[in-house]
């Protein structure tokens, strides 16, 4: 597939919202003001956002009328950020068990769509955002790109797959991505004659900025670095893998500019990124309250680490308060030299993912098992494990609800090998749980490869 010579720009970018049913384009001008608000502005319109937020679940939302009921409390109980202790955590267990409760009254007309998580907490997460939240999650990417001059309807570049876009791409995709400005190289497969290709295509055009997994984008630096092959990009954004600083400047040596990388969390509602000053990730304040709490679900102080929790202020068609998405890290509130009001949030952990190796030695990313549909399609699978221990062959460890019958397993390795090749070698276990590591972390991909 050969990648497009031309974008429709902003038209495009308008065209997205059109399609998609969002309002990125009207928002984006909002966000790029309010970063520069005082923290004290933010802070204050962002705790009204929570109150906000609070009495509509209280009003609308039957998980939350009932658990306020039982707590013997009322939406005005809570009145400053540590009445939210109050409140329980809420866990990807408890949104499964409620399932419709956790949706409002008046769901339908919030606009929502139906998502899935790419957390690497075991099978994804079904939920749904509304139109609100899934506008400002563009509006807060725009402007996390804008630092290094990139406009809505600009051109951008992408080395992806899963949860930034989809890896296997039909027509539909392919047309949203490319009228989003988008020229994207799936990074499930990544092979020389990839490299190559799309080393050809940086060095050719002028684009503003690269947005990739940081596992994808240190092989091609590392593959750029072995070919002495240069490009005309010179600012990437890394996302939703950890970015050890090793790896950071391997990037920034190998492909020759600077990476930043942005932490987000799209079912918490966090989208927050790093400016030039390479401190700590700055918070979508405007979307989201971020709590760090310890193991008993309390406030920890300023700079502590502990479990980050969310309060997503923007979807009031499934409203998730007090969420807690899996990743640990620490808050800060002093100010930051670049001028930016919006907190910042540090430490972060929890956000590495393996690659397997397939015989050919393709590296296919841990992403392409969290969208591999069979596997939360299915109706006897509850969670699952991917292990490698040697080149072109997988161990794969079910956790089933029922036991499948033959042609049930079949038609999931099946589907498997569509994507992993012919030749790999598929080893299945059904275990009764799945092994946990020492810190008790369920992890999707385990890879004893060197
Ligand atoms: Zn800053």
């Amino acid at each position: 597939m050969d990648y497009p010579l031309w974008t429709l720009g902003k038209f495009g970018v308008r065209l997205v919202d059109c399609f998609r049913k969002t309002d990125s384009i009207r928002e984006y001008p909002l966000v790029d003001q309010s970063q520069w608000l005082s923290h004290d502005e933010l802070k204050g319109r962002q705790w009204q956002a929570v109150q906000d937020l609070i009495r509509h679940a209280v009003a609308k939302v039957p998980y939350y009328k009932r658990i306020f009921g039982e707590l013997g409390l009322s939406a005005e109980d809570i009145q400053t950020p540590a009445d939210l202790e109050r409140l329980p955590v809420l866990t990807k267990e408890i949104i499964r068990r409620e399932g419709k409760a956790m949706m409002a009254d008046d769901f339908d007309t919030w606009q929502p769509r139906p998502k899935a998580t790419s957390g690497s907490t075991g099978v994804p997460l079904k939920y749904f955002i509304d139109r609100r939240s899934h506008s400002y999650h563009w509006a807060f990417i725009w402007r996390a790109w804008n630092q290094v001059g990139f406009r809505p309807g600009d051109a951008w570049t992408t080395l992806s797959g899963g949860a930034l876009v989809p890896a296997e791409v039909d027509f539909k995709q392919r047309t949203y991505l490319w009228l989003n400005g988008a020229i994207h190289q799936p990074s499930y497969h990544l092979r020389d004659e990839d490299f190559a290709r799309y080393a050809k295509l940086l060095r050719d055009r002028p684009f503003p900025l690269l947005y990739a997994y940081p596992s994808s984008l240190r092989l091609f630096a590392e593959w750029l670095r072995e070919n002495s092959a240069e490009i005309a990009v010179s600012h990437f954004f890394t996302t939703s893998e950890a970015l050890p600083p090793a790896w950071r400047s391997e990037i920034e040596v190998g492909a020759g500019g600077t990476v930043h990388d942005i932490y987000g969390n799209n079912d918490g509602g966090i989208l927050s990124f790093e400016c030039d000053q390479y401190d700590g990730y700055h918070l979508n304040m405007e979307g989201v309250f971020v709590e760090i709490v310890n193991d008993d679900g309390h406030q920890v102080p300023d700079g502590d680490s502990g479990e980050i929790v969310s309060t997503n202020l923007l979807n009031y068609a499934m409203p998730f308060i007090r969420y807690a998405p899996g990743d640990g890290g620490s808050i800060r509130r002093d100010p930051c030299p670049c001028g930016r009001g919006l907190e910042r949030i540090s430490n972060l952990q929890g956000r590495i993912r393996d690659f397997i190796v397939t015989g050919d030695g393709r590296r296919v990313h841990g992403a392409f098992f969290n969208h591999f549909e069979p596997f939360y399609n299915s109706d006897w699978i509850e969670a699952f494990q991917v292990r490698q221990t040697e080149v072109g062959a997988i161990r794969l460890i079910m956790q089933p609800k029922r036991h499948p019958a033959p042609i049930e397993l079949q038609a999931v390795l099946s589907e498997l090998k569509l994507g992993l090749g012919e030749d790999m070698r598929i080893e299945v276990e059904l275990l009764e749980e799945i092994p946990r590591t020492s810190a008790g972390k369920y992890r999707l991909i385990v890879s004893e490869l060197d």
